[in-house]
């Protein structure tokens, strides 16, 4: 069931992102596909990684890790069925349990606080690999959001930065839930300007990635510069649970 819709869907999607990035004169391949499969089987990863999807989302912690698990036990040696996923942290990361997400994702894309950041740092192995994240700025205002406000992003990003056990690759945000196009647009580029900003003023900043867009929204987040666009629903449906 997930793999026909999926063999829709994908082909579909990835058009769409391929247009809207040369609507922005930008190179499709510049755009990276998350397929986010919070709330949805194990059916629909293993149909995601039967149609060539490498980046896997998901944006809660124990999900993420025992789906992880249960993919791993499955796959068993060389073969179509070892492709083996990159996973994405995409929500919020409760700090009790930030020491995990160091094993469990390639990317966090939900730094949202110092205080986890702090917590990260803190509970990190000596000596070990730096975590790739990405600092999510609440760009929309929402009070509902999570992420940096724009101001506290500048005030503390220099901390962030001095972190050994952080690799801060670039900026995450998420669009309000609205049917207002140039509301969506605006979270969106204010997130651009806020990264090109600190790439300014920060000799050590060397962020790059932009991860902004779902399923309403991921076509003005690709023109408006984004490099990860995070989909659920467009590609697996809504989600079941
Ligand atoms: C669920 C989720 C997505 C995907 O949402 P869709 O609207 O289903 O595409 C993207 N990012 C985060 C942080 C999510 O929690």
């Amino acid at each position: 069931m997930y793999q026909t819709r999926l063999e829709k869907t994908l082909p579909q999607v990835r058009e769409r992102i391929a247009e809207a990035a040369t609507r922005a004169g930008r190179q499709p391949t510049s755009i990276r596909l998350v397929a986010v499969t919070k709330g949805h089987p194990l059916e629909a990863i293993r149909a995601a990684l039967a149609c060539g999807v490498r980046e896997l989302g998901e944006n809660r912690l124990g999900e993420l890790e025992e789906k992880r698990r249960r993919l791993e036990e499955m796959a068993d040696g060389p073969g179509p069925d070892s492709a083996v996923p990159r996973w994405h942290m995409v929500g919020h990361l409760q700090r009790r349990k930030a020491p995990g997400v160091r094993k469990a994702a390639h990317l966090l894309h939900s730094l949202d606080s110092l205080r986890l950041a702090r917590r990260l740092e803190r509970t990190a192995p000596d000596g070990c690999d730096p975590l790739p994240t990405l600092i999510q700025v609440n760009t929309s205002g929402e009070e509902s959001k999570y992420g940096f406000t724009p101001e506290d992003f500048r005030s503390q990003v220099e901390e962030i930065l001095e972190m050994p056990s952080l690799e801060v690759q670039g900026l995450m945000t998420m669009a309000p839930l609205t049917e207002d196009r140039d509301l969506i647009r605006t979270t969106f580029r204010r997130l651009r300007e806020l990264q090109e900003e600190a790439r300014e003023t920060h000799a050590d900043y060397r962020g790059r990635e932009l991860s902004m867009g779902m399923s309403n929204d991921y076509e003005l987040a690709v023109e408006e510069g984004s490099t990860l666009v995070r989909l659920g629903t467009v590609l697996f449906g809504e989600r079941p649970e």
